[in-house]
This record gives structure tokens, sequence and C-alpha cells, in this order.
């Protein structure tokens, strides 16, 4: 029997690679649900390739009225609940990934989860939501998706700590001073990977990595001392973990997310995937230390992690309104750590929520109140700093 597949964000970056891994396991898969938030034309091509699939146009911008259609972030839940998708794949970028991920569990379904806001913002409520209903939460994010397949391989009680590589982003090896200098266009250009513009910019700050260590976290139930990022500037080695026995275990290919996408879709079946596999012969790796001064996103994230409660929401949305204005040409580069760790200091009322608070019927009301205010801070902010 096929499993049926919903694919979020089926436009985006994430979106895409899935596609091609639907088109080579066509006896394997059944799409029966696309979305996408602004691409309309991207969409209806989309139901030409697959005519049998619910589509939903989540921004509702446009007229949008079709057999089997749903508009608006309503439609995109209700669809969601729907489809009868066995696996969802969650390729929706930033903080609106959360409650879509959520109905995929209220739905029973597998979440192959490439939004990792779902997590950083609410890991005790998805968590909780799997387990009543018997869902399973398959992390696609390349370094996770490594991590995941590693710890199952070698079991996670004998794992030490995790190792989390990062590209270091195109200014890893910039001055201090010169970062000052950074406009939208440079960071949009990132050396390994080909993603949307908030992933890359965050790529480029650290923000990503750091949002990687509250996910790695809450996902493998480690403490934030039991991660290490380790800069690996040609993204071939998608992570690793030490044993107890003082081994360490990596997992290598190409830069491609078709692979942690293949995995996760087929997952826990391991199928054998043909798509440009790595090539030894020329192949160069290095290592080395990530730097916290240039790169503040980074502690940041730790401390968020240690703090608890709402802080890795907060600084998600912080970093989410940051990165806007950054693009936007409103604040420096150099300032969307500055406004992140301004926000994180600042007073919100999550700062003490607690494991049952997470799990309270008002729960997702709490996060998403602490989320609007973090942004509101984060936009003062901004307003001060061009004042
Ligand atoms: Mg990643």
């Amino acid at each position: 029997m096929k499993k049926k597949v919903a694919i979020l964000g089926a436009t985006g970056s994430i979106g895409t690679s899935a596609l091609d891994i639907l088109r080579l396991g066509k006896d394997d898969f059944e799409p029966v649900l696309f979305s996408s938030h602004r691409n309309l034309d991207g969409l209806l091509a989309l139901s030409k390739e697959f005519p049998a699939a619910a589509l939903v146009y989540s921004s509702g911008e446009k007229n949008f009225d079709r057999e089997n259609g749903y508009l608006g972030k309503k439609g995109l839940l209700r669809a969601i609940e729907e489809c009868g998708a066995d696996i969802v794949l969650n390729g929706i970028a930033g903080a609106p990934g959360l409650e879509p991920s959520l109905a995929a569990l209220k739905a029973g379904a597998d979440l192959a989860l490439a939004n990792k806001e779902t997590i950083v913002m609410a890991s005790p409520l998805v968590f909780a939501l799997a387990e009543k209903h018997g869902s399973r939460v398959i992390p696609v994010d390349s370094e996770h998706s490594a991590i995941f397949n590693l710890l199952e391989a070698h079991g996670r009680d004998k794992a030490l700590e995790l190792l989390l590589t990062a590209s270091g982003g195109p200014f890893r090896t910039w001055s201090e001073k010169d970062l000052k200098t950074i406009g939208p266009q440079e960071a949009l250009n990132h050396p390994t990977w080909n993603m949307g513009p908030k992933i890359t910019i965050d790529s480029a700050t650290l923000a990503n990595k750091g949002l990687e260590v509250i996910e790695a976290a809450f996902l493998f139930e480690v403490t934030p001392d039991q991660i290490k990022v380790i800069i690996h500037p040609q993204s071939v080695v998608h992570s690793m973990v030490r044993l107890r026995d003082g081994a360490v275990y990596a997992q290598l290919s190409k830069p491609d997310m078709r692979f942690p996408i293949h995995n996760a879709l087929y997952y826990p079946e391991h199928r054998s995937c043909s798509i440009d596999l790595l090539d030894f012969d020329h192949l160069v790796l290095e290592f080395e230390k990530p730097d916290d001064k240039k790169f503040p996103m980074l502690p940041l994230a730790y401390k968020a992690v240690r703090e608890g409660g709402l802080y890795p929401a907060v600084y998600n949305a912080a970093n989410e309104v940051a990165v806007n204005g950054f693009l936007k040409g409103k604040i420096a580069f150099v300032d969307i750590p500055r406004i992140v760790e301004y926000v994180m200091n600042n007073n919100w009322s999550g700062k003490k929520l607690s494991q049952a608070d997470f799990l309270s019927e008002r729960a997702l009301d709490h996060i998403l109140e602490n989320d609007k205010l973090a942004r509101r801070l984060a936009e003062n902010y901004i307003l001060e700093l061009n004042g």
C-alpha cells in the first residue's frame, strides 16, 4: 500500500526537494495534500501533476475557489485534519509552522519535521501530543536526521555527546569590523546550501545553528552541555555522535536535502537512494571551533535552553523580527544578536513556564502570547535603534 503524504510548504525549498522524492518513489507514495503560502501558480502546477491531492493556499491573498481546495490558515489546519495523511512533511518557514505541526500530530499522522520552530517553541506539547495520538516525530533538518539515524544505529544510551556541524556561513572568516558592513544581498549568498531567505540569514549569523542546538536538546533529551557545535565549511559531515567508549560516528553525504527527506518519508524503512552519491576522490574535510564573540546568536541559544520556559520561543520570535528588519535594510547585520539579547533580557510573562504549564489547555495561548510580545519588543527596539 502506498504511503499517503502531505507536503506543507510544497513550493518552497524543502517542498521542492520533497517533490523529487515523491517523483522517484511513485510506487511508494500517494500525495494527498500540498500547501503553499503565496505561490498560487506553483500550487496549481502541482495539481496538474498530482490531480488527486488537495490544495491549500494558506495566505488566502488571491481568489482561490476549487474543489478540494482550502484557503487561509484555518483552511490549512482543516485540510491537515481531513486529508488522511500517514505522514505530514512540514516545510513551512518559521513560527507559522507550529500549529500545522500540532494539527498533524492530532490527526495521528507521523510528522516529518523540517520546521525547527515547532520543537523550539513547544517541544513538551509536541511530544505529549505525539504520544497521545501514536504519531512519530521524524527530524528532517540534515543535522538532526543524521543524529537521529546515528542514535538509532548505536543506541541512545551509549551516546555521550552530540557533535552538531555548521557550515559557518559566508562570513566565517570576516573580521568583526567587516561584519558591520554586510548588506542583505551578501548575506543571501550561502556557500553550500541553497535555501529560503530567512534560513540563509540565520546560517550567516549562526542563529540557525542556535535553533538547531535548542532543537537537538529537546528532540534527543540531552543537556546543552552534551551538544557541541563544530564549524565544518564543506557541509559533508552532517553531524556526529561521540559514544561513551570514545568512538565518534559521523554521517556523510553531499549537501542535498533530498537525503534527509528520503529518510524521513520512508521511515522506519531504510530504502536505497541513488541521488548524487558522495565521491571521496577529491574530498577535503575541515573542522574548526565557532567564534562566539563574532557570532553571539550561538551562545544566546545555549542560554535560552539553560533558562528553559519560553526563552527558546522568545529567542526565535525576536530573531525572526530582527532578520526581517535586516532584509528590509532597517538594521545592520550585527544588530540582529543585539535585538535578540535585548528581548530575552526584557520583561515577558513566560519566563518560568513549567513543564506542567506546557501541557495545560492554555499552553498554546501562552506560547503565542509571548511570541507576540517578543515580536513587539523587537519591533520597538528596531525603532529605537533607528531613532
Ligand atoms: Mg540544518
